[in-house]
């Protein structure tokens, strides 16, 4: 592919670490959401706004770790707080550790909804353990997800995540479908799917199950479909009849956490899950990630006082031999406290508006069929001439066109998310205005390119 061929002359030493990598692992990548076809770029270095490969080559990057990089790569607080914690004890000890005890107290306080929380490693697990408090506490073992949601990379969350083309029953009634193979069909029948932003749907499929669910699991902006935003009053809706139904409520704010303003995107919203599941942000580029919510659900952990012997019979089960990580709880902490004491938000969402408003302007003026849906710091350029309403609406953007502008794109030196239409990108408190206007120009470039 033409398109293609530019990045690939200018990459020939990541060529030859890939050839290494796929010796050593699938794909040549740790993680299957880094493959890129026929191979990717491996990184050198990076530092505030930019990334740069083994080749030498500056990349502006809005791709930001997939999320977590609020504050640009290697903030200095950030670095600094960790090297201090390193100093001080940088290896996991299984004592618990008061660093522990400042990043929760520092997510609690703004997180008014969270009254205990939990640490954890990924977002993966911190969904995997809320929804095990939450068949605890109701007995119940299903749970509902909406289809195309992500909410980790485990079985029970695993489910009707893929954008795909494939039959999955009709819209408003979806079968529940595994994402990808090596998923029991018993998990399976425990997942039941509905339709993001349909009332109707979403109330009579909650209905017909309200006896057997334990929770709702939900991103509160769709986003690993692309960004998907709630239409009005849906979370409004989805949070009383959540509450008619005893259903518990959890709002999975792994991407959106700390990501759409100090409160999150239930801050931003004005709505209370019974539970949240944070990591990405949170950690401000380490493994920190962290459930929480109700004092109630949360109890479900705490075994009975007067039978600590038995505790693993008599409670849910969350444990982790890195929970709290000292130099994970070091780089969360001083992120958020960044968050709360500078003007963050008021400079990376003026931003984002600038790239996400210029990027549509630059794709109408080259004549490329694109709409640009954000919330906040984040949006998805879907190759679609209208903006998606629905997750299947997704479905119709033009993926081969999207990797082509991707590619012309990251040539220029501008990482516009990674070449897969469905993820996101970021603006971070690294960015500038020159910088936008450097990557409007590139995106400019790019859409003529593959007009
Ligand atoms: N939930 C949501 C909404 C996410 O976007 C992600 C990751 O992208 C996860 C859960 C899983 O988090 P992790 O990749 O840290 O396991």
């Amino acid at each position: 592919n033409r398109h293609f061929r530019r990045l690939y002359e200018q990459t020939p030493t990541s060529r030859s670490f890939h050839e290494r990598a796929r010796d050593v692992t699938p794909l040549g990548v740790e993680s299957n959401v880094r493959s890129v076809r026929p191979y990717p770029f491996y990184l050198g270095e990076a530092d505030g706004s930019y990334v740069y490969d083994v080749d030498g080559n500056e990349y502006l990057d809005f791709l930001m770790g997939l999320g977590p990089g609020i504050l640009g790569h290697n903030y200095p607080d950030v670095v600094d707080r960790v090297e201090s914690q390193i100093e001080a004890c940088g290896s996991v000890t299984a004592i618990p550790q008061t660093i522990a005890i400042e990043v929760m107290e520092q997510i609690e306080s703004m997180t008014p909804s969270v009254e205990k929380l939990r640490l954890a490693n990924s977002g993966t697990e911190a969904t995997m353990h809320a929804i095990r408090v939450a068949r605890s506490y109701t007995g119940n073992s299903k749970i509902a997800k909406p289809e195309g949601g992500y909410a980790g990379a485990h079985d029970y969350a695993l489910q009707s995540v893929s954008a795909s083309e494939e039959a999955l029953g009709p819209e408003d009634d979806p079968e529940t479908v595994p994402y990808g193979t090596g998923i029991p069909d018993a998990v399976t029948d425990t997942v039941v799917a509905f339709p993001f932003n349909d009332e109707e749907a979403t109330e009579r499929i909650l209905r017909e199950h309200a006896d057997d669910l334990a929770c709702v699991i939900l991103e509160p902006v769709m986003a690993s479909c692309g960004v998907l935003p709630p239409d009005e009053g849906y979370h409004e809706f989805l949070r009383e009849l959540t509450e008619e139904l005893d259903i518990v409520l959890i709002w999975d704010e792994v991407m959106t956490g700390f990501r759409l303003g100090p409160g999150s995107a239930q801050g931003r919203f004005g709505v209370t899950p019974d539970m949240t599941t944070f990591a990405k942000v949170a950690g401000g580029g380490y493994q920190l990630a962290a459930f929480g919510g109700r004092e109630d659900l949360m109890a479900e952990i705490e075994p009975p006082a007067e039978n600590p012997k038995d505790k693993w019979k008599t409670s849910a089960f969350h444990g982790g031999t890195y929970n709290g990580h000292p130099v994970s709880c070091a780089a969360g902490l001083a992120t958020l406290e960044v968050l709360e004491e500078e003007p963050v938000f008021e400079t990376i969402e003026p931003l984002a508006e600038r790239l996400f408003d210029g990027l549509q302007v630059a794709a109408d003026e080259a004549g490329v069929e694109a709409s640009v849906q954000y919330v906040g710091s984040m949006g998805t350029l879907f190759m679609l001439d209208e903006a998606p309403t629905t997750q299947r609406e997704t479905w119709q953007a033009d993926d081969d066109l999207f990797r082509d502008w991707w590619f012309e794109a990251a040539a220029s030196g501008v990482l516009f998310g990674n070449d897969d239409q469905y993820e996101r990108f970021f603006t971070s408190y690294t960015n500038t205005d020159e910088q936008i206007d450097f990557a409007l120009e590139v995106a400019e470039d790019a859409f003529r390119r593959v007009r």
